[in-house]
């Protein structure tokens, strides 16, 4: 006999429905942090979230699912525009695959294949080739919504410093500075949370600013309407500015790069399976060292399906083995300098990728000089040498900071699940594939260190539990003494 399958959820209903698997499992554990004792600020959150991307929710829900009950998170964007997926990302599709997500800690109701699935009917997640970026931006918001995250929007945290046991934020809002204290802080400020988008300088030398553009940054492409566009680089995000500079209207695009060919395996595939990136951290420093080297020679080709969209513009020429030597301005148009002689273009996209440097961030203004860096605690062979990774910091195995000096312990209340973890946990820590098993590290780490933090005030705790678990009538206690001492008649 052959049961159809049960109807989908609308998009109502799963929402629902995911509440209620969430309190079937327990969602979320009572609270079991000791309130800070002694004099001081009443104020203070448990923790502090710097960035409400996809690292930021999931980790927000984790931990209040962990009985974590004032979590604050910051994010310096208007709420819709965390992350990169409704303003710099310009790929049709997540490059990573369909299936490999975890932010749902296997709970199906909470999948964005379910959130999907209630959308668009099941027949559509089959067809999908890969999930949509602004649906998956859609999803990251209704996940939010379930956990009933509080997001602070448009609060840019300008500094994390140490205010005795605390950690003290710095935060502008609205053109107003505001103080946050927190017990532990998560940076989870994204893929340029360790610098800045790299611009190489013979370009910003050379050019005045409206000539140039990274491709991870706002672009006007409607003013490049006409325009001959060079690129640099050969990274998805080349080729997703191409494919958008051409169809609005751009006249050419050369994406230039430097190798003889596009490489045609992505290493990275082979990093994601659960018992590397659950115990990368664990790795020797050895080897750790080595496969941050091996993927920064290594580059990753563009996806099978921007590539083939992206040849399928008319306008694109690719100029493998074309580095840009130098460049200038020339008759009101730019010049740039290659192997096989002279190229003209009236704008530059610099698909170039991103630039370490901590004190370039202004959430590091006060920690960056503070922390254990990998070239301070590992000392490769000379011809392993490598300036880049040397100057990212060197963690612990739960993301924490670890302090240059005993003098500055505080930095270990702060952890960093972003770009600065690559070298120490791996390249995968925060990206869709990543969460599953990066992220129990984190709140292991955070509520590891909220519990040592908080060890004086345990028994006092202990003390004021206060629950009652057997609920008797007010005349019980008299009942119980008479029949523990039955009067005797006279
Ligand atoms: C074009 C592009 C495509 C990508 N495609 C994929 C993909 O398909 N799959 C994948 O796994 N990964 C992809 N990535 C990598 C992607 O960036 C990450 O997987 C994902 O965005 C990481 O999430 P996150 O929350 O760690 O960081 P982000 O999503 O970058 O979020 C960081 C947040 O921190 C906020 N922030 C930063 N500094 C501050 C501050 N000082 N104060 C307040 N707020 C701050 C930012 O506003 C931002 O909202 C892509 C990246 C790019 C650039």
């Amino acid at each position: 006999m052959s049961t159809s399958p049960p109807p989908l959820p609308t998009p109502e209903h799963l929402t629902r429905a995911a509440r209620d698997d969430l309190a079937a499992l327990g969602f979320p554990a009572p609270a079991w942090l000791p309130a800070l004792t002694g004099p001081g600020p009443a104020d203070v959150a448990e923790v502090a979230i710097v960035g409400a991307g996809q690292s930021g929710l999931i980790a927000a829900a984790a931990l209040k699912w962990d009985g974590l009950t004032d979590i604050r998170i910051f994010d310096g964007a208007a709420p819709g525009a965390e992350g990169p997926w409704t303003t710099f990302a310009r790929m049709q599709t997540l490059r990573s695959p369909k299936t490999q997500v975890g932010s749902e800690f296997n709970v199906p109701n909470l999948s964005v294949r379910r959130w999907y699935e209630s959308r668009h009917g099941a027949q559509a997640w089959a067809d999908l080739p890969a999930i949509p970026r602004t649906e998956w931006k859609a999803y990251l918001d209704w996940y939010a919504a379930v956990f009933d995250l509080p997001v602070r929007h448009g609060s840019e945290v300008l500094d994390v410093a140490p205010e005795g046991a605390l950690v003290a934020l710095t935060v502008r809002r609205e053109g107003r500075i505001e103080r946050h204290l927190a017990r532990t802080v998560v940076l989870a400020t994204g893929l340029d949370g360790a610098g800045a988008w790299r611009v190489p300088t013979f370009v910003s030398d050379a050019l005045p600013r409206d000539r140039y553009d990274h491709s991870n940054g706002p672009i006007d492409f409607e003013r490049l309407r006409g325009a001959r566009i060079g690129i640099l680089g050969h990274g998805a995000s080349a080729f997703d500015n191409a494919i958008t500079a051409l169809r609005t209207g751009a006249a050419s695009v050369d994406l230039c790069f430097r190798r003889p060919r596009l490489p045609r395996i992505n290493p990275h595939r082979a990093l994601e399976n659960a018992a590397l990136m659950t115990h990368y951290s664990d790795l020797a420093d050895e080897t750790r060292w080595r496969i941050a080297r091996f993927f920064r020679r290594q580059d990753q080709p563009p996806p099978l399906r921007t590539f083939e969209t992206a040849l399928a513009q008319p306008g694109l020429r690719l100029r493998p083995a074309t580095p840009w030597l130098g460049l200038r301005e020339r008759d009101g148009a730019i010049e740039v300098d290659t192997p096989a002689g002279p190229l003209v273009f009236d704008h530059l996209i610099l698909a170039t990728g991103m630039a370490v440097d901590l004190a370039a961030r202004p959430e590091l203004a006060t920690l960056h000089d503070k922390v254990a860096l990998w070239g301070e605690r590992f000392r490769p062979a000379p011809e392993e040498a490598d300036e880049r990774l040397a100057s990212l910091p060197y963690l612990d195995r739960h993301f924490a900071f670890l302090p240059r000096t005993a003098d500055d312990a505080w930095v270990a209340r702060v952890f960093a699940f972003n770009v600065s973890s690559i070298v120490s946990h791996g390249p995968h820590s925060t990206s869709i594939s990543g969460h599953r098993h990066a992220l129990p590290r984190l709140v292991r780490g955070v509520e590891r260190r909220l519990l040592l933090d908080a060890e004086g005030g345990l028994l006092p705790f202990l003390a004021d539990y206060a629950v009652p678990e057997l609920h008797v009538a007010d005349d019980f206690e008299a009942r119980l003494s008479g029949c523990a001492a039955p009067q005797v008649q006279a």
